[in-house]
């Protein structure tokens, strides 16, 4: 169980925005709020990455962040996009990028992103542990890692070849993923403790997928007098040698509530764990497609497909069939493209963090709607 050292992390990949369709459209006012009450209430970990909001990410965080508070007041984390590393020089070059966005001269962590079977090899061959050693060794970074997207026997095979370099592996972890098989949040945990590494958690909430549950499952938490966010989060807090459970937050609405879970957070029961397993049944039977909304997808798709928010509204609508979800998805279709646009080309297939067959249940989300 946690120490209750735990802190509420700024995850910076779901800002709020002024266009709700364009991300690069970040309601700097509402951020602006959102990062003097974060601070104001004792919290310092902002989580960012060189590809969020189409590369916007981290500027904004500079204004919001870096040209208002002294630098040893926050911590930043950021990550080197692997899918663009050809070549050793790469990681210099674009940790540079990084640095200059942030308008600082060190990352508190710097992590490799979104580590998997097919972005290991990119990271090997730009030799991107090593980069990191040298890294922390020239001061540019204090702690060095990477975040993580697939299953527990890789994650051993990497911390068991590099854990002589990395301090911090951010994962995957939620009470619905905890006993997937897929996921593996419980089994990746376990290989973090046995290495010691710092854990930081992310998707705690699943991109918004267990807030978004159905009505008898909201029944549930009702009658236990438990919120669906806050005990998403304290879940998370409660595992051991959590350091930081990042919360995307896009209001700061949804911001003063996380503050308060976390500040307020003592380690779960196991009267509550055994409650949220049991949920976590019951979600599992609801849920169709298990996307976690990190938008890789997207970017790489040449139909301008939007894949997560097809798959969400495809969820929304197995669990309650609604004429407003249907006429939601004419309109995103119409602006972008539906589903039945999919080609089958594989772009999107070695981005996609849950390892979905995204064609395939493009077939299904698009016999279901059109
Ligand atoms: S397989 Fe379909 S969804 Fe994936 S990138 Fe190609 S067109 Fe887009
Ligand atoms: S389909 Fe996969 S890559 Fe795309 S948003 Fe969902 S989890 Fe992420």
């Amino acid at each position: 169980m946690s120490d209750n050292k735990t802190q509420l992390g700024f995850g910076a990949m779901r800002l709020p925005q002024t266009d709700a369709n364009n991300p690069t459209t970040i309601d700097m006012d509402e951020l602006t709020k959102m990062v003097d009450y974060y601070m104001q209430q004792g919290f310092n970990y902002f989580d960012t990455s060189y590809a969020y909001h189409n590369e916007k990410s981290e500027n904004a965080i500079k204004e919001t962040l870096v040209n208002r508070y002294p630098r040893e007041s926050y911590k930043i984390a950021d990550k080197i996009p692997t899918w663009l590393l050809q070549k050793e020089e790469d990681n210099e070059k674009l940790v540079n990028i990084m640095l200059e966005r942030l308008g600082i001269t060190y990352f508190d962590v710097l992590l490799i992103h979104n580590i998997n079977k097919a972005f290991i090899e990119a990271a090997e061959h730009a030799n991107s542990f090593e980069y990191l050693r040298k890294a922390k060794k020239e001061g540019k970074a204090i702690k060095v890692g990477f975040s993580f997207h697939d299953k527990a026997d890789l994650l051993e095979e990497i911390l068991e070849k590099y854990h002589d370099i990395v301090d911090v592996v951010q994962i995957q972890l939620n009470y619905l993923d905890w006993k997937d098989q897929r996921v593996q949040s419980e089994k990746c945990h376990e290989i973090c403790l046995k290495y010691g590494v710092d854990i930081v958690v992310m998707e705690p909430i699943k991109g918004g997928m267990l807030i978004n549950v159905s009505k008898n499952i909201k029944e549930n938490f009702e009658k236990e007098g438990k919120k669906l966010a806050a005990e998403a989060l304290k879940f998370a807090a409660s595992r051991e040698n959590i350091i930081t459970v990042l919360s995307g937050m896009s209001s700061l609405e949804q911001m003063k509530e996380n503050c308060k879970t976390i500040k307020d957070f003592k380690t779960m029961s196991d009267e509550d764990y055994d409650f949220l397993m049991q949920q976590a049944e019951e979600i599992r039977k609801d849920v169709d497609i298990n996307c976690s909304y990190c938008n890789y997808c997207v970017k790489e798709c040449p139909q301008n497909i939007p894949i997560p928010d097809l798959f969400n509204l495809y969820n929304s609508d197995k669990i309650h069939p609604l004429q407003a979800n249907r006429a939601l998805y004419g309109s995103t279709s119409a602006v972008n493209a539906p589903a039945s646009s999919c080609i089958e080309c594989g772009n999107c297939l070695k981005y996609c963090t849950q390892h979905l067959n995204i064609p395939q249940l493009l077939k299904d989300v698009a016999n279901h709607f059109e």
